[in-house]
């Protein structure tokens, strides 16, 4: 098919001029030789396929040797053409992306289980380069395109993989023109019923659809005009999956419920017009409340940018339209993500985002390699592919990525782990910023060190990362009994003196009955070394002797009356019975306060909460279900704290502004002079649990020049306990 060859030649001279046009012609020969005789199963001669391929992935704008290995990625293993022929005729650099392809090749799904080992392979090739994923995409697409000729079994598996892995994969690259085709082609397969309905219901709205975005085009080029900004206009309609995805998550019968099912896109020359428009579109027409997001300031971790606002007015029948507006740059990035960035390599800021990216995907190896079962792999990656990720650079413009509000101490072991042992201390922008603090997306963070330090068991308790927490344990649990136990004792008497308690006797009395259990004096030093070697935080030691009620303070302070409060922290969570169980939302299926829900257990993450309908839930393994309900409200109590500490402009300010940082009522401050430089605070609070009332003292003694933060005891001796 010269034509076809032509087309490609044609496509990518038009954006890469000094392109070899010779030598991807000879491969297209070769490959066609190479695959003379084979058919597909649509009948066709075999090399329809890489063409179609490399067709699809021209509107990513490859570069020369992507476009020969695409044309030639089926050769090595479909044929007898090793990849030394293929090195010695094509060079080094395409004989490598055909070995990525290659490995990727040898997928051929029989179940769950080789379905993830192969996936491990590929992440490895796309985090060596990212352009065998580009390839791999493309060449999925066709494949689905072509899958009707396939065995309905085959179909679904390879329709189910697409779903799951590719179209994530695309979309965690950006690439959003790839993974919607993807998710529409897989839909189409796994749920053809639903499939066929949605596209007749939208293509029922088409007539009327038409008119309204011809005329909202109209309005909006009239106020480009108007305002003298360079630009233009489309609509776009969401793809079928997206729609169908919506209608389950929203309990819609009707495709038409859906008003964002249309969306008015501005295009614009920069930033600054990008905004501009906003004000006038805001102007113009009534913007909806809390439905205006700024992903230029605030991108996500994908890269993708844009001004989302959602309005009444445009649209004659009243419903709300969500206007995005963006540069035309933006809109490049939107639809080809990573691959946008991919030929212009030698512009700084596309190799810092093809960096973020491949850190991702390099994290994602790491994670799969340390996951105790397959199964769990595929389920973090359905779910958390798009969940949010934090990129910090440091100086010299390392990029890592880390969890969402991820510390300097998750940032200094995630450039290497000695760097995280000897971490003193950390700069973030250019100022010093308290090693708890939470980085924001594109923190420059440089971490001041010691050559003679050593971890800190009290990181454990702010850190975010689990993968400083196995690092820092495995410090830990290189010392010796001796050491953690005392370590483990010095951590518990910190909590004990901040709460105005006895210190540990030597027998431990206080660790004696632990929850509803006897312990022998064996198991009380155990506990202790479990605390100072960090499998166990002193802060759920602590929770676990006492109750918040002991340590309230009886009486209303004067001032305030002592209001019994009603609220509880919004996503209080009871799985299995326990309040206390570290989880997370799903992003999923976003479960609400009064839903009902279950909790799905993994090792790494601890719990995730879905929906009780959750479609991602009722995949999981029945093994690690839990059930899960909405905690009953935990009536906070109110407890008076003392903070002892230099006198400084500000240290109210920060005290307080820690306090409320953790979303704790503050119901009143006495400031007592000790003398002039020392100054005391007694503080009222509002405090639901024991965890939190030792997460405010611990963050409170960290703020500069606070000496402590205690508990204020009763004039009266406390009892000792028992
Ligand atoms: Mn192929």
């Amino acid at each position: 098919m010269p034509s076809d060859i032509q087309s490609i030649l044609d496509q990518i001279t038009s954006y890469l001029p000094t392109t070899d046009t010779a030598r991807i012609q000879e491969a297209y020969e070769f490959a066609k030789a190479a695959h003379e005789g084979q058919l597909r199963f649509s009948g066709e001669p075999y090399i329809t396929h890489p063409v179609e391929a490399a067709k699809r992935l021209l509107t990513l704008q490859p570069d020369e040797d992507t476009i020969i290995a695409c044309l030639l990625h089926d050769v090595v293993e479909d044929t007898d053409i090793d990849l030394l022929t293929i090195a010695k005729k094509f060079g080094k650099p395409v004989a490598q992306l055909c070995a990525g392809m290659e490995k990727l090749g040898t997928m051929h799904f029989q179940g769950q289980e080789r379905q993830v080992e192969n996936l491990r392979k590929m992440f490895v090739a796309m985090a060596a380069d990212l352009r065998v994923i580009f390839i791999k995409l493309a060449d999925r697409i066709h494949n689905m395109e072509t899958l009707g000729s396939v065995r309905h079994d085959k179909q679904q598996r390879i329709a189910k993989e697409t779903l799951a892995i590719y179209a994530p994969i695309a979309a965690r690259l950006g690439i959003f023109n790839f993974k919607k085709q993807l998710e529409d082609l897989a839909f189409q397969y796994l749920e053809p019923v639903a499939y066929a309905r949605v596209k007749r219901e939208v293509a029922g709205t088409e007539k009327s659809r038409a008119r309204f975005v011809k005329q909202a085009i109209r309005d909006v080029e009239q106020l480009l005009k108007e305002n003298n900004v360079q630009g233009t206009v489309a609509g776009r309609t969401k793809h079928i999956y997206s729609i169908w995805k919506k209608m389950e998550k929203k309990g819609f019968d009707y495709v038409n419920e859906i008003y964002d099912l249309f969306a008015i896109r501005i295009f614009v020359e920069t930033e600054a017009d990008c905004y501009a428009m906003l004000g006038t579109i805001h102007q113009r027409y009534t913007p909806l409340a809390h439905r205006f997001k700024d992903f230029i300031a605030v991108p996500k971790v994908n890269g993708y940018q844009s001004l989302h606002t959602t309005i009444v007015g445009i649209n004659p029948s009243g419903l709300p339209t969500e206007v995005q507006i963006r540069t035309h740059a933006m809109h490049a990035e939107a639809e080809h993500g990573a691959a946008a960035h991919w030929q212009y390599a030698e512009k700084k800021k596309s190799v810092r985002l093809n960096e973020q990216r491949l850190n991702w995907v390099k994290g994602l190896v790491d994670l799969h390699q340390r996951m105790e079962d397959n199964d769990e792999f595929v389920e973090a990656l359905a779910i958390d592919t798009l969940s949010n990720r934090i990129f910090a650079l440091t100086p010299n413009g390392m990029v890592l990525d880390l969890p969402v509000d991820a510390t300097p101490v998750d940032f200094a072991y995630a450039v290497h782990t000695e760097i995280g042992h000897t971490t003193v201390g950390a700069k973030v922008n250019g100022k010093i910023a308290p090693l708890d603090s939470s980085l924001q997306n594109g923190d420059v963070v440089e971490i001041l060190r010691k050559k003679e330090n050593i971890p800190n068991r009290f990181w454990l308790s702010f850190i975010k990362s689990e993968s400083t927490r196995s690092k820092i344990k495995s410090y830990f649990n290189a010392l010796d009994h001796e050491e953690n136990v005392a370590a483990g004792k010095e951590l518990i008497n910190t909590q004990l003196i901040r709460l105005g308690k006895s210190r540990l006797t030597n027998d431990y009395a206080i660790l004696r009955t632990y929850k509803n259990r006897d312990l022998s004096l064996r198991e009380r030093e155990g506990m202790l070394e479990r605390v100072g070697n960090g499998s166990v935080s002193a802060h759920t030691v602590i929770r676990d002797l006492f109750h918040i009620g002991e340590v309230a303070t009886k009486h209303a302070p004067k001032n305030v009356a002592a209001q019994k409060k009603t609220d509880s922290k919004p996503s209080e969570v009871v799985i299995a019975g326990e309040t206390q169980l570290p989880h997370n939302l799903a992003k999923c299926c976003k479960p609400q306060a009064g839903d009902p829900i279950m909790a799905l257990m993994s090792p790494r993450k601890g719990a995730t909460i879905h929906r009780m309908n959750c479609k991602m839930f009722a995949k999981a393994n029945p093994d690690r279900r839990l059930t899960a309900s909405w905690g009953a409200s935990e009536a906070a109590e109110l407890v008076s704290i003392i903070v002892e500490s230099q006198n400084r402009i500000g240290l109210l300010r920060d005290i307080a502004a820690t306090i409320s940082g953790l979303r704790i009522d503050i119901v009143d401050i006495d400031m007592k002079k000790n003398n002039k430089h020392n100054i005391a605070h007694a503080i009222n609070i509002e405090i639901h649990n024991i965890s939190e009332l030792a997460s405010v003292l611990d963050k409170l003694e960290r703020i500069e020049g606070v000496e402590t933060a205690r508990r204020m005891v009763p004039e009266k001796k406390e009892r000792k306990k028992k």
